[in-house]
């Protein structure tokens, strides 16, 4: 999974909007993903990972322990992937 040279900081800043960590509170801010995946972000303030997921009307953040399986990006890969044995 090494992915390099997909981030553009332009088109970053642009999309960035800023949402409350749910461990700390404070606000920091996130890329949302183009799609409805939920994605993994790190706070600026507290340094912890959190999952923002793109909701109707928002984007809704979880803390990763709170998260059901197919919210957390890493398990979601690895859950779909076994899926396919038929
Ligand atoms: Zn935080």
């Amino acid at each position: 999974m090494a992915k390099t040279g997909t981030q553009r900081p332009e088109t970053a800043a642009e999309g960035a909007v800023k949402l409350n960590c749910p461990y700390c509170q404070k606000k920091t801010p996130v890329i949302p993903a183009d799609d409805y995946r939920p994605i993994y972000v790190e706070c600026r303030a507290c340094g912890k990972r959190f999952i923002a997921e793109r909701v109707r009307g928002g984007i809704e953040v979880m803390k990763l322990e709170a998260a059901p399986t197919l919210d957390d990006p890493d398990r979601r890969e690895i859950e779909l992937g076994q899926g396919d044995e038929e």
